[in-house]
This record gives C-alpha cells, sequence and structure tokens, in this order.
C-alpha cells in the first residue's frame, strides 16, 4: 500500500529513468558535481517549535503510514553507498524522537561503500534527549553529531523555540562534550533582535566545550513563509561583529562543506559562517536529501521530488521497468535509477535572490536540515 502523504510540490514518478550503467559510477551532475553526502530525515516531528522553521500550531503533518521504515531507509541508503555516498547525516525534525534511532545507526554504521569503506554516520540534533543516548549512540556508530543553539538565556529561548527546554539541551550539549564525539559542532541561525548580541557569547561557550561554533543566515524554509531578505542578520554583520573581538583568519580548503571556517586569534579554535543566502556555494554542493516521507531531494530549496515509496512498496518487488526475476535487485535497480535522475536534474543553484524564487512548500523540519 502506499500512503500519499499531504500533497508538496511537484513529484517525478519513479519512470523517469535514466540508463544504468555501472552502479558503482559516483553521482554526477551536469555540473560536474559529485554527491557524496546523503542527509536523511527520520521524521517531521519535533519536540521543539523554532519561529524559523515550524509554525506553532497546526502543522501538516507527514501521514503516519508514509514514514518510511528502518528496512526502508537501509534499502536506499544501501544503493546510495554503492553510488559512491560516504556520509549519511540523520536530521529531521528531531531525529532523537525516532524511537528506533538505535536501530537505525546500527544498520545503517553496517553499510560498506564499493571498495568495502564504511560510510560515516552524523546526525544534526536540538540536543534534547541526547544526555541519555548519546553513549548508546556512539556504541551504535555515531560518529559526529551538530547541535542546534540559538541563544544561551532561557527567557530567549523559550520564546525562540516555543518550548521551555534549555536546560534539556544543554545538558545534551555536556553529554557530547564528554563523550569522544568529535569534532562536535554547535549551530546557530543569526537573528536580528532576537540573539545577534550573542554571537561573542556562543563562540566562548563553545569553545569552553570543546566544539566548533557556527552561525547560519537564516533562509526561506520557514513554514509560517515569514522570512525577510531586509531583516536577515548576514555573513558580513556576524564576521564584523566576531572580528570586533578576534583576529579572524580564514582556513583555505573548503571543499564542498557549507560552513566557511575562520581561526580564531591565530587557531587552533575556529568559527564557522554558513552563508547559503548572500554567499552560495552551490557551486560545490555534495548534497542530496530523503525526507521521511520517501521523496528524494537534490537542493534544500528545490521544488521537484523523486518519489522512492511506489518503488519502495511495491509488493511485486520490482517496482519497474528492469524485467529481472530477483525482486530485491529489481528494485535496488530502480531505486539506482531515481537517485541518478534526481542527481542529474540538479539546477546549479537555489536562485534565493531571482525574482522568480518560490519557496518550497515543505517547512525546514519536513525537509531535513
Ligand atoms: N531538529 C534538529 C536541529 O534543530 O538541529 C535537526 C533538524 S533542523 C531543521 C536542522 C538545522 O536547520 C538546524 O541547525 C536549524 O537551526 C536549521 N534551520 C532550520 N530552519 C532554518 C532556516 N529557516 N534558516 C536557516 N537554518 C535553519
Ligand atoms: Fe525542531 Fe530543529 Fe526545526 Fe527547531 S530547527 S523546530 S529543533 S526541526
Amino acid at each position: 500500500m502506499t500512503a500519499i502523504p499531504v500533497a508538496i510540490g511537484v513529484r517525478v514518478p519513479a519512470d523517469a529513468a535514466t540508463v544504468l550503467a555501472d552502479r558503482h559510477a559516483p553521482l554526477l551532475d551536469t555540473f560536474g558535481r559529485v554527491h557524496r553526502d546523503l542527509r536523511i530525515s527520520l521524521t517531521d516531528r519535533c519536540s521543539l517549535r523554532c519561529t524559523y522553521c515550524m509554525p506553532e500550531q497546526g502543522n501538516e503533518w507527514l501521514a503516519r503510514q508514509s514514514i518510511l521504515t528502518v528496512d526502508e531507509i537501509v534499502q536506499v541508503a544501501s544503493v546510495a553507498a554503492a553510488a559512491g555516498i560516504t556520509t549519511f547525516r540523520l536530521t529531521g525534525g528531531e531525529p532523537l524522537l525516532r524511537r528506533d534511532i538505535v536501530d537505525v545507526v546500527t544498520r545503517l554504521a553496517a553499510i560498506r561503500g564499493p571498495a568495502g569503506d564504511p560510510v560515516e554516520i552524523a546526525m544534526t540534533t536540538n540536543g534534547i534527549g541526547l544526555a541519555r543516548t548519546i553513549d548508546v549512540l556512539a556504541h551504535a556508530g555515531l560518529a559526529r553529531v551538530n547541535i542546534s543553539l540559538d541563544t544561551l538565556r532561557a527567557d530567549r529561548f523559550r520564546e525562540l523555540t516555543r518550548r521551555d527546554r534549555l536546560d534539556d539541551v544543554l545538558a545534551g550539549i555536556d553529554a557530547a562534550a564528554a563523550s569522544g564525539l568529535r569534532p562536535l559542532k554547535l549551530n546557530a541561525v543569526a537573528m536580528r533582535d532576537v540573539n545577534d548580541d550573542e554571537l561573542v557569547e556562543l563562540v566562548e561557550f563553545a569553545r569552553a566545550h570543546d566544539a566548533q561554533m557556527r552561525f547560519i543566515e537564516q533562509m526561506p524554509l520557514d513554514a509560517g513563509h515569514t522570512w525577510d531578505r531586509q531583516r536577515m542578520v548576514t555573513r558580513q554583520e556576524i564576521l564584523d561583529t566576531l572580528a570586533a573581538r578576534w583576529t579572524l583568519t580564514p582556513v583555505p580548503g573548503r571543499g564542498g562543506a557549507p560552513a566557511e571556517r575562520f581561526l580564531l586569534d591565530g587557531g587552533p579554535d575556529s568559527v564557522g559562517v554558513i552563508a547559503s543566502v548572500t554567499a552560495p556555494f552551490c557551486g560545490n554542493c555534495d548534497r542530496l536529501r530523503l525526507t521521511a516521507d520517501g521523496q528524494l531531494r537534490n537542493c534544500l530549496f528545490s521544488t521537484t521530488e523523486f518519489d522512492l515509496l511506489p518503488i519502495l512498496r511495491d509488493n511485486a518487488g520490482g517496482g519497474g521497468d528492469t524485467g529481472g526475476t530477483d525482486g530485491i535487485a529489481d528494485r535496488d535497480g530502480d531505486i539506482e535509477r531515481l537517485l541518478r535522475g534526481c542527481v542529474l536534474r540538479k539546477l546549479p543553484g537555489h536562485a534565493i535572490d531571482d525574482p522568480a524564487f518560490l519557496q518550497p512548500a515543505r517547512g525546514m523540519n519536513a525537509i531535513g536540515g
């Protein structure tokens, strides 16, 4: 049975196929970008309601039946790893809300790339619940965590996230700092008149926890569609504020990483800035996304999705036109075909500044940040 969730953007059916050549060939798009990073959203649900991401009420949740099972996630991830994906980043919504999160990590950690090499498992989390789960997750194979922390002030946190949970987040950060998982990164969306007076404090907090602070420009991905280009805090403003406190030295060799890094007073500590709006890094993007309801996306801002559910849930096992007799192999072939089709249709950039830019219908929590 295939459950179709709330209508979201354009969906490209499974027959939008490409010809399969070598299943280990890299996921190369038409602009020469090789894709190595798959962001896997495990749920659209969350323990917080950050204003820049989710509405306070009235969320259109994904239909429960459409949420991928662990088996389905592992099947897609295995095909992706065979095609050269080297990192799985678990996200959401809040990934720690998945009851089977340890099973997800354990099974993803067992996947091997074409040369038998393990795939790195990372997670982006709001930190709530991390204090009691990080050890078991690390044991299961989790290699790295990024934790979101926009403010250190309880009243601001309550206003910004509409939940009184700052202490739980801080406990999660303490636990992550005590674990061996490195590098540990803390992420803050910089917001005017909300937390833009806390940037230096946040960096100091991160350094005290052996973590790297990263500031993110706010993007037009809030479910409430309230983003305002004129009000967003820019990369330049973030750097000006930090430069008043430290000498910032750019770190070369960024590769496909979203964050530009700067050494603080010559290092070794550093700070990162993710300037998706004013200094987009689309030219080096190596990321693909799998939503919790089985849609492949080639960009955060994409309005087109590639629907894996009919392939994953076709009980005949073939799901397409491969014509073979082995159901699993046929399904893998169909997944790969859609994956490659998704990559080939990736645009050169997100075009936020284009007057014709359309904000995707999904909020960030349902895309997977
Ligand atoms: N719930 C987890 C968390 O908050 O870390 C994972 C999912 S969240 C969608 C992933 C990241 O996206 C977080 O660092 C969050 O701050 C960021 N994010 C969400 N909405 C955003 C927006 N409109 N602009 C920029 N970053 C955003
Ligand atoms: Fe939840 Fe993360 Fe979105 Fe905040 S940013 S509402 S923690 S999914």
